[in-house]
């Protein structure tokens, strides 16, 4: 549409007389008076700068998704009566005839474009979230692990605190999977996972998979022997659980083995040593007779 120095609508094309939100047909009317909501909105000032100083500019639906009120007219009655907008990209350029200023508004539907926008940004999203996720037990996978880690380790740095590592890993799994079959150990594994990260849903610690049947928790913010007792609450809720396991030497439900580590601000040994003190701690629970916590540098 080309608006004049009044902004009187010189000229209109019929798509777009169409997509306006008004009863009867806009040229020459005055596109203030026929919408006076767009007084001094972004749209009016670029207009107004168009004409008044000669500057082009655009108005992409990035900031406003749609300046002017237009819609399809064959589905855009909502269920309440209101009619919906669509998202609009528009290029104002200043014109010039017989020493007249005009200002032309060259305006493009750009629903579909957006439309298409958000749902590649939806799929990415979820993508990333399947990247990250252990598809078994639905809790943080190796990746998202090591990213998390690292964060937990950059912000005991930078804040000065402790934060502890636990790993843990289930007792006797592999007879319990040869005597009840693979299908009943992933719902094992579930089961475990599910009742420990509803406790640490809200404690801002981190469950993850760490492979197999081995599992960590990031504590940040956590000394070591607080970390230790914790652990000792979860093997305790692990057994509560009372999965029937025929094959342990130990217990008649399943059980799982704790190692605790603790890392501090200062310390040499970071990212790969906690894990490597964890993984000892843990190591020494199995050896020690399983089902119990040993936390890292402790006889
Ligand atoms: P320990 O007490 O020393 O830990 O003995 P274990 O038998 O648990 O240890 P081991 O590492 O020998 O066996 C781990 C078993 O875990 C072997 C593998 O079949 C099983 N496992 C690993 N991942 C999965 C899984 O996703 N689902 C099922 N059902 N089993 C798994
Ligand atoms: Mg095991
Ligand atoms: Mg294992």
């Amino acid at each position: 549409m080309i608006l004049d120095q009044e902004l009187s609508i010189t000229f209109i094309n019929q798509w777009l007389d169409n997509a306006f939100i008004h009863p009867y047909p806009l040229q020459d009317k005055k596109l203030l008076e026929v919408f006076p909501e767009l007084a001094d909105q972004r749209i009016h000032q670029c207009i107004q700068q168009a004409l008044e100083q000669g500057l082009p500019s655009i108005l992409s639906p990035g900031l406003n998704q749609a300046p002017l009120p237009l819609c399809h007219k064959c589905n855009c009655i909502h269920d309440n009566g209101e009619q919906s907008v669509f998202a609009q990209m528009i290029r104002i350029q200043p014109m010039e005839q017989n020493d007249q200023r005009y200002c032309m508004l060259e305006i493009q539907d750009v629903s579909t474009m957006m439309r298409r926008e958000k749902l590649l940004n939806e799929q990415a999203e979820k993508l990333n979230r399947m990247a990250l996720t252990d598809e078994l037990t639905g809790i943080a996978n190796r990746r998202h692990f090591n990213g998390l880690l690292e964060k937990a380790v950059n912000q005991t740095i930078q804040q000065n605190q402790p934060m502890s590592l636990i790993f843990f890993d289930i007792d006797f799994f592999k007879p319990f999977n040869d005597n009840l079959g693979h299908q009943a150990g992933d719902q094992c594994l579930a089961r475990i996972t599910r009742q420990l990260s509803s406790e640490l849903e809200s404690s801002g610690f981190h469950l993850a998979r760490y492979g197999g049947e081995e599992f960590c928790i990031i504590m940040p913010d956590t000394e070591p022997e607080q970390a230790s007792r914790m652990a000792e609450c979860y093997r305790n809720h692990v057994e509560q659980l009372s999965i029937s396991h025929p094959a342990s030497k130990i217990s008649d439900v399943v059980t799982a083995s704790f190692g605790v580590a603790g890392f501090r601000a200062g310390q040499t040994d970071t990212f790969t040593g906690l894990i490597l003190k964890a993984d000892n701690a843990l190591y020494r629970a199995k050896t020690s007779g399983r089902n119990r916590v040993v936390l890292s540098g402790k006889t």
